[in-house]
Protein backbone atom coordinates (compact mmCIF):
# COMPACT_ATOMS: atom_id res chain seq x y z
CA UNK A 1 0.00 0.00 0.00
CA UNK A 2 0.96 3.65 -0.52
CA UNK A 3 1.88 4.84 2.96
CA UNK A 4 5.58 4.95 3.04
CA UNK A 5 7.18 7.64 1.02
CA UNK A 6 9.86 4.90 -0.18
CA UNK A 7 6.70 3.42 -1.98
CA UNK A 8 5.36 6.47 -3.43
CA UNK A 9 9.18 7.42 -5.09
CA UNK A 10 8.62 3.65 -6.82
CA UNK A 11 5.48 4.78 -7.84
CA UNK A 12 7.44 7.78 -10.10
CA UNK A 13 9.68 4.98 -10.86
CA UNK A 14 7.27 3.02 -11.79
CA UNK A 15 6.07 5.16 -14.37
CA UNK A 16 9.31 6.14 -15.37
CA UNK A 17 10.11 2.69 -16.34
CA UNK A 18 6.45 2.16 -18.15
CA UNK A 19 7.46 5.10 -19.70
CA UNK A 20 10.98 3.45 -21.10
CA UNK A 21 9.52 0.12 -22.09
CA UNK A 22 7.41 2.27 -24.21
CA UNK A 23 10.44 4.66 -25.49
CA UNK A 24 12.16 1.89 -27.28
CA UNK A 25 9.62 1.36 -29.37
CA UNK A 26 9.46 5.32 -31.14
CA UNK A 27 11.51 7.00 -33.41
CA UNK A 28 12.32 10.04 -31.10
CA UNK A 29 15.81 11.19 -29.92
CA UNK A 30 16.52 11.13 -26.60
CA UNK A 31 16.46 14.64 -26.00
CA UNK A 32 12.52 14.71 -27.02
CA UNK A 33 12.04 11.42 -24.70
CA UNK A 34 13.92 12.58 -21.61
CA UNK A 35 11.74 16.56 -22.09
CA UNK A 36 8.21 14.22 -22.69
CA UNK A 37 9.24 12.40 -19.47
CA UNK A 38 10.12 15.64 -17.30
CA UNK A 39 8.13 17.56 -14.73
CA UNK A 40 8.34 21.04 -15.91
CA UNK A 41 7.21 22.80 -13.37
CA UNK A 42 6.56 22.02 -9.06
CA UNK A 43 4.84 24.08 -6.76
CA UNK A 44 5.72 23.50 -2.94
CA UNK A 45 3.94 25.50 -0.89
CA UNK A 46 3.19 25.60 2.92
CA UNK A 47 0.54 28.01 4.08
CA UNK A 48 -1.27 28.95 7.84
CA UNK A 49 -4.91 28.10 8.06
CA UNK A 50 -6.84 29.18 11.50
CA UNK A 51 -7.96 26.05 12.77
CA UNK A 52 -10.09 26.25 16.01
CA UNK A 53 -7.92 28.24 18.21
CA UNK A 54 -4.50 27.38 16.24
CA UNK A 55 -2.69 27.98 13.19
CA UNK A 56 -1.99 24.70 11.70
CA UNK A 57 0.63 25.12 8.91
CA UNK A 58 -1.03 22.95 5.63
CA UNK A 59 1.51 21.47 3.19
CA UNK A 60 0.53 21.55 -0.67
CA UNK A 61 1.77 21.01 -4.22
CA UNK A 62 0.43 21.38 -7.60
CA UNK A 63 3.06 20.21 -10.66
CA UNK A 64 2.77 20.94 -14.38
CA UNK A 65 4.39 18.10 -15.74
CA UNK A 66 4.10 18.70 -19.57
CA UNK A 67 3.70 22.23 -21.58
CA UNK A 68 3.42 21.29 -25.11
CA UNK A 69 -0.37 21.85 -24.87
CA UNK A 70 -1.81 24.04 -22.65
CA UNK A 71 -3.48 24.59 -20.39
CA UNK A 72 -2.37 21.76 -17.61
CA UNK A 73 -4.87 19.47 -16.57
CA UNK A 74 -5.56 17.02 -13.78
CA UNK A 75 -7.11 17.02 -9.82
CA UNK A 76 -6.26 17.88 -6.94
CA UNK A 77 -6.30 15.23 -4.46
CA UNK A 78 -6.83 15.41 -0.38
CA UNK A 79 -4.89 12.93 1.50
CA UNK A 80 -2.28 12.50 4.00
CA UNK A 81 -0.25 10.40 1.44
CA UNK A 82 0.08 12.99 -0.60
CA UNK A 83 3.55 14.25 -1.46
CA UNK A 84 6.08 15.46 -4.38
CA UNK A 85 6.75 12.79 -5.59
CA UNK A 86 3.09 11.32 -5.65
CA UNK A 87 2.00 14.56 -7.23
CA UNK A 88 4.75 14.15 -9.69
CA UNK A 89 3.70 10.58 -11.05
CA UNK A 90 0.17 11.29 -11.03
CA UNK A 91 0.80 14.72 -13.18
CA UNK A 92 3.33 12.67 -15.41
CA UNK A 93 0.23 10.13 -15.96
CA UNK A 94 -2.30 12.98 -16.37
CA UNK A 95 0.05 14.38 -19.74
CA UNK A 96 -0.02 10.88 -21.28
CA UNK A 97 -3.72 10.33 -20.65
CA UNK A 98 -4.97 13.36 -22.34
CA UNK A 99 -2.39 12.22 -25.30
CA UNK A 100 -3.74 8.87 -25.68
CA UNK A 101 -7.92 9.85 -25.56
CA UNK A 102 -6.96 13.37 -27.69
CA UNK A 103 -7.77 15.86 -25.32
CA UNK A 104 -5.58 18.98 -26.16
CA UNK A 105 -4.06 19.84 -22.32
CA UNK A 106 -0.58 19.09 -20.75
CA UNK A 107 -0.74 16.87 -17.40
CA UNK A 108 -0.86 18.52 -14.21
CA UNK A 109 -1.94 17.17 -10.52
CA UNK A 110 -2.32 18.73 -7.02
CA UNK A 111 -2.64 17.63 -3.79
CA UNK A 112 -3.14 18.85 -0.03
CA UNK A 113 -1.63 16.25 2.54
CA UNK A 114 -4.80 16.31 5.16
CA UNK A 115 -7.15 14.37 6.34
CA UNK A 116 -10.23 15.41 5.34
CA UNK A 117 -11.97 13.52 8.46
CA UNK A 118 -10.26 15.98 10.77
CA UNK A 119 -12.00 19.21 9.39
CA UNK A 120 -14.95 20.41 9.31
CA UNK A 121 -16.62 21.75 5.90
CA UNK A 122 -16.20 25.42 6.96
CA UNK A 123 -12.15 24.51 8.08
CA UNK A 124 -11.81 22.72 4.57
CA UNK A 125 -13.38 25.48 2.90
CA UNK A 126 -11.00 27.77 4.18
CA UNK A 127 -7.95 25.16 3.09
CA UNK A 128 -9.35 25.23 -0.46
CA UNK A 129 -9.66 28.50 -0.64
CA UNK A 130 -6.17 29.98 0.71
CA UNK A 131 -4.53 27.26 -1.87
CA UNK A 132 -6.81 28.48 -4.21
CA UNK A 133 -5.28 32.21 -3.74
CA UNK A 134 -1.83 30.61 -3.37
CA UNK A 135 -1.95 28.89 -7.36
CA UNK A 136 -3.22 32.49 -8.27
CA UNK A 137 -0.24 34.44 -6.62
CA UNK A 138 2.06 31.63 -8.20
CA UNK A 139 0.62 31.89 -11.62
CA UNK A 140 -0.07 27.74 -11.29
CA UNK A 141 -3.96 28.05 -12.42
CA UNK A 142 -6.38 29.93 -14.73
CA UNK A 143 -8.40 29.15 -17.78
CA UNK A 144 -5.22 29.09 -20.21
CA UNK A 145 -2.60 27.59 -17.90
CA UNK A 146 -3.42 25.58 -15.34
CA UNK A 147 -7.23 24.10 -14.72
CA UNK A 148 -7.67 21.48 -11.58
CA UNK A 149 -10.15 19.13 -11.18
CA UNK A 150 -11.42 16.58 -8.69
CA UNK A 151 -9.86 13.89 -7.37
CA UNK A 152 -9.37 11.44 -4.41
CA UNK A 153 -10.64 13.50 -1.36
CA UNK A 154 -11.91 16.18 -3.78
CA UNK A 155 -16.07 16.66 -5.49
CA UNK A 156 -17.95 19.53 -6.64
CA UNK A 157 -17.73 21.11 -3.70
CA UNK A 158 -14.46 21.80 -3.12
CA UNK A 159 -14.36 22.98 -7.17
CA UNK A 160 -17.08 25.54 -6.26
CA UNK A 161 -15.10 27.21 -3.80
CA UNK A 162 -11.68 27.31 -6.39
CA UNK A 163 -13.95 29.23 -9.22
CA UNK A 164 -15.50 31.43 -6.53
CA UNK A 165 -11.73 32.38 -5.20
CA UNK A 166 -10.63 32.58 -8.65
CA UNK A 167 -13.33 34.59 -9.96
CA UNK A 168 -12.67 36.77 -7.37
CA UNK A 169 -9.17 37.21 -7.53
CA UNK A 170 -10.03 38.13 -11.19
CA UNK A 171 -13.40 40.06 -11.51
CA UNK A 172 -12.72 41.20 -14.85
CA UNK A 173 -11.79 37.73 -16.76
CA UNK A 174 -14.56 36.52 -18.64
CA UNK A 175 -13.37 33.27 -18.53
CA UNK A 176 -13.25 32.56 -15.24
CA UNK A 177 -15.55 29.73 -15.45
CA UNK A 178 -13.12 28.16 -17.43
CA UNK A 179 -10.56 27.75 -14.58
CA UNK A 180 -11.28 24.69 -12.70
CA UNK A 181 -13.83 21.39 -14.58
CA UNK A 182 -16.08 19.12 -12.10
CA UNK A 183 -17.75 22.51 -11.15
CA UNK A 184 -21.87 21.59 -9.75
CA UNK A 185 -23.88 22.24 -12.81
CA UNK A 186 -25.17 25.91 -10.97
CA UNK A 187 -21.38 26.88 -11.42
CA UNK A 188 -20.81 26.28 -14.90
CA UNK A 189 -20.16 22.56 -14.66
CA UNK A 190 -21.40 20.50 -17.52
CA UNK A 191 -24.03 17.58 -17.46
CA UNK A 192 -22.09 14.21 -17.00
CA UNK A 193 -19.07 14.97 -15.27
CA UNK A 194 -19.78 13.24 -11.75
CA UNK A 195 -20.20 9.91 -13.43
CA UNK A 196 -17.57 10.43 -16.43
CA UNK A 197 -15.04 8.61 -15.09
CA UNK A 198 -17.13 5.68 -13.94
CA UNK A 199 -19.00 5.63 -17.31
CA UNK A 200 -15.48 5.76 -19.13
CA UNK A 201 -14.16 2.82 -17.07
CA UNK A 202 -17.16 0.75 -18.42
CA UNK A 203 -16.90 2.12 -22.02
CA UNK A 204 -13.37 0.86 -22.23
CA UNK A 205 -13.83 -2.77 -20.42
CA UNK A 206 -17.07 -3.53 -22.58
CA UNK A 207 -15.12 -2.40 -25.92
CA UNK A 208 -11.92 -4.68 -24.65
CA UNK A 209 -14.34 -7.23 -24.09
CA UNK A 210 -16.29 -6.85 -27.33
CA UNK A 211 -13.14 -8.67 -30.02
CA UNK A 212 -13.77 -12.16 -29.26
CA UNK A 213 -10.57 -13.84 -30.20
CA UNK A 214 -8.56 -11.40 -27.60
CA UNK A 215 -11.21 -12.62 -24.61
CA UNK A 216 -10.47 -16.24 -26.16
CA UNK A 217 -6.73 -15.92 -25.38
CA UNK A 218 -7.04 -15.59 -21.83
CA UNK A 219 -10.26 -18.06 -21.52
CA UNK A 220 -13.67 -15.81 -21.20
CA UNK A 221 -16.36 -14.91 -23.90
CA UNK A 222 -17.16 -11.86 -25.40
CA UNK A 223 -19.64 -9.10 -23.79
CA UNK A 224 -20.15 -8.33 -20.29
CA UNK A 225 -23.34 -9.60 -19.78
CA UNK A 226 -22.72 -12.62 -17.23
CA UNK A 227 -19.54 -11.55 -16.32
CA UNK A 228 -17.93 -11.59 -12.74
CA UNK A 229 -16.74 -8.07 -11.43
CA UNK A 230 -15.18 -6.99 -8.16
CA UNK A 231 -14.96 -3.37 -7.32
CA UNK A 232 -12.19 -1.98 -4.78
CA UNK A 233 -13.63 1.36 -3.96
CA UNK A 234 -16.84 2.78 -3.90
CA UNK A 235 -16.26 6.60 -4.00
CA UNK A 236 -17.53 8.53 -7.31
CA UNK A 237 -15.33 6.29 -9.71
CA UNK A 238 -16.01 2.66 -8.43
CA UNK A 239 -19.86 3.26 -7.37
CA UNK A 240 -20.35 4.23 -10.91
CA UNK A 241 -18.64 1.96 -12.86
CA UNK A 242 -19.92 -0.81 -10.55
CA UNK A 243 -23.84 0.55 -11.40
CA UNK A 244 -22.83 0.83 -14.73
CA UNK A 245 -21.77 -2.82 -15.02
CA UNK A 246 -24.63 -4.08 -12.69
CA UNK A 247 -26.90 -2.46 -14.67
CA UNK A 248 -25.25 -3.88 -18.60
CA UNK A 249 -25.86 -7.51 -16.93
CA UNK A 250 -22.31 -8.33 -15.14
CA UNK A 251 -22.71 -9.81 -11.91
CA UNK A 252 -21.43 -7.98 -8.85
CA UNK A 253 -19.38 -10.18 -6.70
CA UNK A 254 -17.45 -8.60 -4.63
CA UNK A 255 -16.79 -4.79 -3.24
CA UNK A 256 -13.67 -3.73 -0.94
CA UNK A 257 -13.70 -0.50 1.34
CA UNK A 258 -11.26 0.74 3.43
CA UNK A 259 -12.40 -0.92 6.44
CA UNK A 260 -13.03 -4.62 4.51
CA UNK A 261 -14.99 -6.34 1.60
CA UNK A 262 -17.96 -8.38 0.70
CA UNK A 263 -18.05 -11.30 -1.43
CA UNK A 264 -21.53 -12.97 -2.82
CA UNK A 265 -21.02 -15.43 -6.23
CA UNK A 266 -24.79 -14.39 -6.94
CA UNK A 267 -24.61 -11.41 -6.99
CA UNK A 268 -24.68 -7.62 -5.21
CA UNK A 269 -26.76 -4.76 -5.54
CA UNK A 270 -24.94 -1.62 -5.51
CA UNK A 271 -27.52 0.67 -4.45
CA UNK A 272 -28.82 -1.72 -1.89
CA UNK A 273 -25.19 -2.20 -0.53
CA UNK A 274 -24.98 2.20 -0.32
CA UNK A 275 -27.75 1.77 1.78
CA UNK A 276 -26.62 -0.37 3.98
CA UNK A 277 -23.54 1.55 4.15
CA UNK A 278 -25.15 4.48 4.56
CA UNK A 279 -27.18 2.42 7.78
CA UNK A 280 -24.70 0.94 9.63
CA UNK A 281 -21.11 2.86 8.76
CA UNK A 282 -19.57 0.40 6.89
CA UNK A 283 -20.13 -2.53 3.65
CA UNK A 284 -19.87 -5.19 6.46
CA UNK A 285 -22.11 -7.59 7.52
CA UNK A 286 -24.61 -7.06 4.43
CA UNK A 287 -27.29 -9.51 3.80
CA UNK A 288 -26.21 -12.95 2.19
CA UNK A 289 -22.76 -11.81 1.93
CA UNK A 290 -19.28 -13.11 2.90
CA UNK A 291 -17.59 -10.63 5.58
CA UNK A 292 -14.16 -9.96 5.12
CA UNK A 293 -12.39 -7.52 7.86
CA UNK A 294 -9.03 -7.38 6.01
CA UNK A 295 -10.16 -5.21 2.40
CA UNK A 296 -7.10 -7.15 0.80
CA UNK A 297 -8.44 -10.52 0.94
CA UNK A 298 -11.43 -9.09 -1.44
CA UNK A 299 -8.70 -8.56 -4.43
CA UNK A 300 -8.46 -11.94 -4.29
CA UNK A 301 -11.42 -13.67 -4.72
CA UNK A 302 -12.71 -15.48 -7.82
CA UNK A 303 -13.82 -13.81 -10.49
CA UNK A 304 -13.32 -12.08 -14.33
CA UNK A 305 -12.97 -8.91 -13.83
CA UNK A 306 -10.93 -6.95 -10.74
CA UNK A 307 -11.55 -3.16 -10.79
CA UNK A 308 -9.08 -1.10 -8.86
CA UNK A 309 -10.98 2.76 -8.13
CA UNK A 310 -9.20 3.31 -5.26
CA UNK A 311 -5.39 4.46 -4.28
CA UNK A 312 -2.80 3.34 -5.87
CA UNK A 313 -0.25 0.40 -5.27
CA UNK A 314 -2.78 -1.88 -3.64
CA UNK A 315 -1.61 -4.87 -5.91
CA UNK A 316 1.96 -5.19 -5.51
CA UNK A 317 4.36 -8.49 -5.66
CA UNK A 318 3.16 -10.12 -2.32
CA UNK A 319 -0.69 -10.11 -3.35
CA UNK A 320 -0.08 -10.08 -7.60
CA UNK A 321 0.02 -13.93 -7.52
CA UNK A 322 -3.12 -14.72 -5.67
CA UNK A 323 -4.87 -12.51 -8.16
CA UNK A 324 -7.92 -14.49 -9.64
CA UNK A 325 -9.07 -12.08 -12.38
CA UNK A 326 -8.31 -12.68 -15.72
CA UNK A 327 -9.17 -8.56 -16.79
CA UNK A 328 -8.06 -5.90 -14.45
CA UNK A 329 -9.23 -2.44 -15.41
CA UNK A 330 -7.29 -0.04 -13.63
CA UNK A 331 -9.83 2.74 -12.64
CA UNK A 332 -7.40 4.03 -10.15
CA UNK A 333 -4.18 5.70 -11.20
CA UNK A 334 -1.13 3.72 -10.45
CA UNK A 335 -3.09 0.81 -8.86
CA UNK A 336 -0.62 -1.97 -9.67
CA UNK A 337 2.88 -1.60 -8.86
CA UNK A 338 5.59 -2.37 -11.70
CA UNK A 339 6.67 -5.64 -9.51
CA UNK A 340 2.70 -6.98 -10.09
CA UNK A 341 2.34 -5.87 -13.18
CA UNK A 342 5.52 -8.25 -14.42
CA UNK A 343 3.42 -11.25 -12.42
CA UNK A 344 0.05 -10.81 -13.57
CA UNK A 345 1.57 -10.26 -17.49
CA UNK A 346 3.33 -13.56 -16.72
CA UNK A 347 -0.29 -15.33 -15.98
CA UNK A 348 -1.80 -14.14 -18.74
CA UNK A 349 -4.22 -11.31 -17.11
CA UNK A 350 -5.42 -8.83 -19.32
CA UNK A 351 -4.53 -5.36 -17.65
CA UNK A 352 -6.19 -2.53 -19.15
CA UNK A 353 -4.03 0.72 -18.69
CA UNK A 354 -5.03 3.28 -16.23
CA UNK A 355 -3.59 6.31 -19.03
CA UNK A 356 -6.40 4.82 -20.94
CA UNK A 357 -9.18 3.29 -18.67
CA UNK A 358 -9.69 6.14 -16.64
CA UNK A 359 -9.19 8.71 -19.15
CA UNK A 360 -12.75 9.61 -19.20
CA UNK A 361 -12.83 11.99 -16.39
CA UNK A 362 -10.72 14.11 -17.93
CA UNK A 363 -12.30 13.71 -21.22
CA UNK A 364 -15.69 15.37 -19.74
CA UNK A 365 -13.66 18.03 -17.94
CA UNK A 366 -12.50 18.85 -21.49
CA UNK A 367 -16.25 18.79 -22.56
CA UNK A 368 -17.08 21.22 -19.90
CA UNK A 369 -13.55 23.74 -20.52
CA UNK A 370 -15.32 24.17 -23.73
CA UNK A 371 -18.44 25.31 -22.32
CA UNK A 372 -17.35 27.39 -19.96
CA UNK A 373 -15.38 29.01 -22.45
CA UNK A 374 -18.22 29.40 -25.15
CA UNK A 375 -20.50 30.06 -22.10
CA UNK A 376 -23.48 28.14 -23.66
CA UNK A 377 -24.87 24.65 -22.70
CA UNK A 378 -24.67 21.91 -25.16
CA UNK A 379 -27.65 21.26 -27.06
CA UNK A 380 -28.91 24.68 -26.63
CA UNK A 381 -28.57 25.80 -30.35
CA UNK A 382 -29.53 22.42 -32.05
CA UNK A 383 -32.37 20.61 -29.82
CA UNK A 384 -34.95 22.24 -31.15
CA UNK A 385 -33.57 22.60 -35.29
CA UNK A 386 -33.13 18.97 -34.89
CA UNK A 387 -36.57 17.86 -33.37
CA UNK A 388 -38.04 20.07 -36.35
CA UNK A 389 -35.93 18.15 -38.63
CA UNK A 390 -36.56 14.75 -37.98
CA UNK A 391 -40.18 15.90 -37.39
CA UNK A 392 -40.07 16.60 -41.10
CA UNK A 393 -38.37 13.55 -41.96
CA UNK A 394 -41.52 11.40 -40.42
CA UNK A 395 -44.11 13.49 -42.39
CA UNK A 396 -42.42 12.67 -45.20
CA UNK A 397 -41.93 9.05 -44.73
CA UNK A 398 -45.82 9.08 -43.59
CA UNK A 399 -46.83 10.75 -47.32
CA UNK A 400 -44.68 8.62 -49.21
CA UNK A 401 -45.61 5.07 -47.52
CA UNK A 402 -49.04 5.95 -46.49
CA UNK A 403 -48.19 4.47 -43.03
CA UNK A 404 -48.17 6.14 -39.60
CA UNK A 405 -45.46 5.45 -37.40
CA UNK A 406 -46.77 4.95 -33.71
CA UNK A 407 -46.83 7.52 -31.06
CA UNK A 408 -43.86 5.68 -29.08
CA UNK A 409 -41.38 5.77 -32.42
CA UNK A 410 -42.52 9.34 -33.09
CA UNK A 411 -41.68 10.20 -29.45
CA UNK A 412 -38.39 8.47 -30.13
CA UNK A 413 -37.40 9.71 -33.41
CA UNK A 414 -38.01 13.17 -32.30
CA UNK A 415 -35.96 13.98 -29.39
CA UNK A 416 -33.20 16.32 -30.37
CA UNK A 417 -30.07 16.14 -27.89
CA UNK A 418 -29.95 17.21 -24.48
CA UNK A 419 -26.33 17.93 -23.01
CA UNK A 420 -26.00 15.01 -20.87
CA UNK A 421 -26.87 13.34 -24.22
CA UNK A 422 -24.24 14.79 -25.87
CA UNK A 423 -21.38 14.50 -23.02
CA UNK A 424 -22.07 10.21 -23.25
CA UNK A 425 -22.10 10.00 -26.82
CA UNK A 426 -18.62 12.24 -26.81
CA UNK A 427 -17.15 9.94 -23.73
CA UNK A 428 -18.28 6.90 -25.48
CA UNK A 429 -17.07 7.71 -29.03
CA UNK A 430 -13.65 9.08 -27.41
CA UNK A 431 -13.13 5.86 -25.39
CA UNK A 432 -13.99 3.51 -28.13
CA UNK A 433 -12.03 5.27 -30.91
CA UNK A 434 -8.98 5.14 -28.15
CA UNK A 435 -8.65 1.60 -27.69
CA UNK A 436 -8.93 0.61 -30.98
CA UNK A 437 -5.79 2.79 -31.18
CA UNK A 438 -4.13 1.11 -28.53
CA UNK A 439 -5.08 -2.29 -29.71
CA UNK A 440 -3.81 -1.58 -33.28
CA UNK A 441 -0.43 -0.62 -31.86
CA UNK A 442 -0.90 -3.94 -29.34
CA UNK A 443 -1.32 -6.07 -32.53
CA UNK A 444 1.49 -4.45 -34.90
CA UNK A 445 3.70 -3.66 -32.97
CA UNK A 446 6.47 -6.64 -32.47
CA UNK A 447 7.91 -7.02 -29.37
CA UNK A 448 4.93 -5.24 -27.51
CA UNK A 449 3.92 -7.18 -24.66
CA UNK A 450 1.18 -5.35 -23.05
CA UNK A 451 -1.38 -3.00 -23.22
CA UNK A 452 0.05 -0.35 -21.34
CA UNK A 453 3.00 -0.60 -23.19
CA UNK A 454 1.09 0.52 -26.31
CA UNK A 455 -0.87 3.17 -24.63
CA UNK A 456 2.43 5.02 -24.03
CA UNK A 457 3.83 4.22 -27.60
CA UNK A 458 0.51 6.07 -28.77
CA UNK A 459 0.79 8.65 -26.41
CA UNK A 460 4.67 9.24 -26.61
CA UNK A 461 4.27 9.25 -30.84
CA UNK A 462 1.19 12.55 -30.39
CA UNK A 463 3.57 14.08 -27.57
CA UNK A 464 6.73 13.72 -29.54
CA UNK A 465 5.46 15.14 -32.64
CA UNK A 466 4.01 18.12 -30.82
CA UNK A 467 7.20 19.08 -29.60
CA UNK A 468 8.65 18.30 -32.92
CA UNK A 469 6.23 21.19 -34.58
CA UNK A 470 6.66 23.31 -31.54
CA UNK A 471 10.35 23.46 -32.35
CA UNK A 472 12.51 23.98 -29.16
CA UNK A 473 13.62 27.65 -28.30
CA UNK A 474 17.20 27.82 -29.30
N1 LIG B 1 -8.69 13.50 -11.36
C1 LIG B 1 -9.08 12.93 -12.61
C2 LIG B 1 -7.96 12.12 -13.21
O1 LIG B 1 -7.07 11.68 -12.52
C3 LIG B 1 -9.68 13.97 -13.55
C4 LIG B 1 -8.73 15.03 -13.99
C5 LIG B 1 -9.42 16.17 -14.76
O2 LIG B 1 -10.59 16.07 -15.06
O3 LIG B 1 -8.73 17.14 -15.04
O4 LIG B 1 -7.96 11.82 -14.36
Amino acid sequence: MATENAENNSFFLSVQRNFEKAARHTIFDRGILDQIKACNSILRIKFPVKIGEDVEVIEAYRVQHSHHKLPCKGGIRFSMEVDQEEVMALAALMTYKCAIVNVPFGGGKGGIKIDTKKYTVFELEKITRRYTSELCKKNFIGPGIDVPAPDYGTSAREMSWIVDTYSSLFPNDINAQACVTGKPISQGGVRGRTEATGLGVFFGVREACSFKEDMEKIGLTAGISGKRIIVQGLGNVGYHTAKYFQDAGATLVGLIEFDGAIYDENGLDVDAVQAHRKATGSILNYAGAVSMSDPAQGLEKPCDILIPAALESVIDKNNAERIQARIIGEAANGPLTSEADEILQSKGVMVIPDIYLNAGGVTVSYFEWLKSLSHVRYGRLEKRFSENMYKELIDIIESTTEKQVSKLERKMILRGPDEIDLVHSGLEDTMIGAYREIRDIYMAEPGVEDLRTAAFICAINKIGVAYQELGIFP
